[in-house]
């Protein structure tokens, strides 16, 4: 049983003998992709703030020093990310930040909003109105919060990270597997096309591992609903002493995620902190978000490659690069879905994807505006990758 699974009633068994399967599975046992995707993206750290203090974590800041971006902040960094083409704003920031945090809290309610979630909900609403689709990793959150924030975003996502009981997790207040589990279900009960993902050497075991993957894959399997899974690796900081996992070792958890998952799941690596090249022929299919022009605030110290490191990488492989939006394509409208990805996934279970995106979405998704047309160019594969 997971930890703190009974508090959350996660009812998620791991059949022994699917595990052991799993821990079997080498690179050579899946194939590589026949395409990589990535999606252009604006990166909006809403705060730093965090009521968690995992010991990995160099994005969060104390009580005191936490920043909170203004609306005005927000709406520049918006408009920045659409004039450079892009198609996603990536929200990320801590784990319901408001709770411990004296001051953030009483600047948002300054500013007349009495949670992170209205205030992640007015900052997507901006998104949409200059023409940039919201995909927001906002921690933890009940079904009630997905009910509404996915009015305003194409799809969500939080790291499972692990179902281990890490030490890296450890304090006073510490983010519990049972709880992650809790908030990847009430997404797909909700409906939210979803990324999730394992975070790599941060002590859990192969048997963790495996049991991690095979609890998404159980998941995904009632609610159909995990768009990707992304395998990162820890990288070593300022606050931890971390090692980088070997390449071997994130060769073969990649052939796993691609071996548990089924084949309508991408399995993704951020290729800023991952031994990408080494990987490809692991059964990768999707190198992430890039940005031209925000720094990748989770690891600043790790800088983004440039889009023509990704066609280099895609090279490499020997496999064209497509740009995607931040939601995927069998989750779309089935007039935007193409013929290609139709006939090589499988569609998922809800009608036509209508189910999946709020009217708001979809409106945007089929505007006569500038942005509605880079939508539907990224969606049908009308822009090439490489272009700016
Ligand atoms: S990893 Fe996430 S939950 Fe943990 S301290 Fe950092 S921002 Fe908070």
């Amino acid at each position: 049983m997971f930890p703190a699974a009974d508090q959350y009633d996660i009812d998620i068994s791991i059949d022994e003998q699917a595990r052991q399967r799993l821990l079997a599975v080498r690179p050579v046992d899946v194939n590589p992709a026949a395409e990589l995707t990535f999606s252009r993206n604006v990166f909006v750290p809403l705060t730093t703030a965090c009521r968690y203090t995992c010991s990995y974590c160099t994005y969060y800041d104390v009580p005191g020093e936490a920043t909170l971006m203004s609306p005005d902040e927000i709406r520049s960094i918006l408009q920045t990310g659409a004039d450079a083409g892009c198609t996603e704003a990536l929200f990320t920031f801590g784990d319901k930040p408001d709770e411990r945090y004296t001051a953030i809290h009483n600047q948002l309610e300054e500013w007349g909003y009495d949670s992170i979630t209205e205030y992640l909900y007015a900052a997507c609403e901006m998104a949409l109105e200059e023409g940039l689709l919201a995909h927001s990793n906002p921690g933890d959150l009940t079904q009630a919060e997905f009910r509404r924030l996915r009015e305003v975003n194409c799809s969500m996502g939080v790291m499972l990270e692990t179902t281990a009981d890490v030490a890296a997790h450890a304090g006073s207040r510490r983010k519990t597997p049972g709880q992650r589990l809790n908030t990847i279900r009430a997404a797909g009960r909700e409906g939210v096309a979803f990324t999730t993902g394992l975070l790599v050497g941060i002590g859990e075991t192969w048997h963790d591992r495996a049991e991690s993957l095979l609890a998404i894959a159980e998941l995904h399997a009632r609610y159909d609903h995990i768009q990707e899974v992304i395998i990162q690796n820890v990288v070593p900081n300022d606050r931890s002493s971390f090692e980088t996992p070997p390449v071997e070792t994130m060769r073969r958890i990649v052939a796993m995620a691609r071996f548990a998952l089924p084949e309508s799941v991408s399995v993704q690596v951020p290729p800023n902190l991952s031994p990408t090249r080494a990987l490809l022929e692991c059964g990768i299919d999707d190198l992430g978000g890039v940005s031209p022009i925000t720094d990748d605030y989770i690891n600043p110290e790790y800088a983004w490659p440039a889009l023509e490191e990704l066609q280099s990488i895609a090279e490499d492989a020997g496999v064209p690069l497509f740009e995607r939006l931040p939601v995927y394509g069998r989750y779309l409208p089935e007039s935007l879905r193409r013929e290609r990805l139709e006939a090589a996934r499988q569609p998922p279970k809800a009608a036509a994807g209508e189910g999946w995106l709020s009217k708001r979405i979809r409106s945007a998704l089929f505007e006569r505006s500038a942005a509605g047309q880079r939508y539907r160019a990224v969606a049908t594969r009308e822009r090439p990758a490489a272009t700016q």
